[in-house]
């Protein structure tokens, strides 16, 4: 899947005195310098004014160390004149390269290795793109981690396919970070703000590398999506699972299922899992993700998750369950609609953006079919705005 840089805008806070040096410059997390139970607290004191009217609203799971949990680091490049590449964050609202040496939520090794590639680049003269003028090579580096399996990919993005003295590069990275497991090389000569291009060479190992979540074996090849935060994430899941109560007799759609992650760890105490998903990279990765786990009671859509609705409904499908992940603007009316006319048991609703939550919560409820059984907001992002919550349902006449 395709990954923007600097998507989210954070609001200012007073920038004078902060723990992090670049903090006045990278926007990346506006709540740094706050302690963290007040973040919690507060994050808890919004949800509860936006969603307290449907349900009691859980105290938020956070964090046992809110620091260093993204497994998934970027860096754009810069070359300094005398030669010297550095890497850091575009700086908010703007196009200029905050350089990061170290950062408080990013993966640690993640850093070293992002750090370190830039030296052994600028001491093997690589050339790093110019916009400007059009010279040069080398654009952005990203790391990815599997934090249960220790796995490392280090992506290298370029404009050409051509990198000169690649091999040497290479074995002299290895030997600094020995516990990098593959590189991959991807080429991206686009202009707009996306750091993966479409096309990849592995330059060391497999090409993608595994984590586990949940107890299951998930793939991660550079352009997969998965989630940043693993650690919560996997909460999100167990407890998003765990609300609907599914038994073997069940047939439960995963909606906006990505790489099938949700319907994966599912599919053991259901009947049938049915997963929808609009891009068909994440669809691909769902399904080797299926048969890593072997799994065999699931099937994958690549479909527009309201228009597939549509169809089963029509076709006379029927389903226990829905487990649904949809992203930031929330589900559509085609979606939430047939939803209603399909009328499954449970509902669990993972989101992303709690404005968009509340509004769709509204339309499931309004015509007394559904109510709201629990609300448990996660902090998937500590440090940063960001609320993801999970909701189950229940058909307000439940039958069982
Ligand atoms: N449940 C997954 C992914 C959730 S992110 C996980 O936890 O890993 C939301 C997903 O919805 C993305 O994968 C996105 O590609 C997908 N998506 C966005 N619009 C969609 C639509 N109209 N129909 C189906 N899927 C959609």
């Amino acid at each position: 899947m395709t990954e923007r840089l600097n998507g989210k805008k954070e609001k200012k806070r007073k920038r004078s005195k902060s723990r992090c040096p670049v903090f006045s410059l990278c926007g990346a997390c506006s709540h740094i310098d706050v302690p963290y139970e007040e973040q919690l607290s507060s994050k808890l004191g919004s949800m509860i004014k936006l969603l307290g009217k449907y349900a009691h609203v859980d105290p938020v799971v956070g964090m046992k160390n809110p620091y260093h949990y993204r497994c998934k680091v970027n860096a754009v490049l810069k070359q300094k004149y005398d030669g010297t590449i550095e890497g850091g964050n575009y700086s908010e609202h703007t196009h200029k390269i905050v350089p990061v040496e170290k950062c408080y939520i990013e993966d640690v090794t993640a850093d070293r290795v992002i750090v370190d590639t830039q030296k052994l680049m600028s001491s093997f003269k690589m050339k790093v793109y110019n916009e400007r003028n059009g010279y040069g090579n080398i654009r952005y580096l990203m790391v990815r981690v599997g934090r249960q399996t220790g796995e490392l990919m280090l992506i290298i993005v370029t404009r050409s396919p051509v990198m000169p003295s690649k091999n040497n590069f290479v074995k002299a990275l290895l030997k600094i970070h020995p516990e990098i497991t593959t590189i991959v090389q991807n080429i991206n000569d686009r202009t707009d703000s996306m750091i993966l291009g479409n096309r990849e060479n592995v330059l060391y190992g497999k090409g993608y590398i595994e984590d586990e979540l949940c107890g299951r074996r998930f793939r991660i090849s550079p352009r997969s999506f998965y989630q940043v935060n693993p650690i919560i994430a996997e909460k999100i899941y167990r407890k998003a699972i765990d609300a609907a109560r599914i038994s073997p007799k069940d047939t439960v759609i995963d909606a906006y299922c990505g790489t099938g992650t949700i319907g994966i760890v599912t599919a053991a105490d259901a009947g049938k899992v049915i997963g929808v998903e609009l891009n068909s990279d994440a669809i691909r990765d769902a399904n080797v993700n299926a048969r890593l786990n072997a799994v065999e009671n699931i099937e994958f859509y690549n479909e527009d998750a309201g228009k597939f609705m549509e169809e089963y409904y029509s076709e006379g499908g029927r389903v226990d369950v829905v487990l649904m992940d949809p992203p930031r603007a929330g589900a559509d009316s085609k979606f939430l609609n047939t939803l209603l006319k399909l009328k499954p048991e449970r509902i669990s609703y993972v989101s992303c953006n709690p404005i968009t939550l509340e509004r769709d919560l509204a339309i499931l409820t309004a015509s007394g079919e559904y109510k709201v059984n629990t609300i448990t907001p996660f902090d998937l992002f500590p440090f940063t705005e960001n609320t993801e919550i999970v909701a189950s349902l229940t058909q307000a006449e439940e039958k069982n």
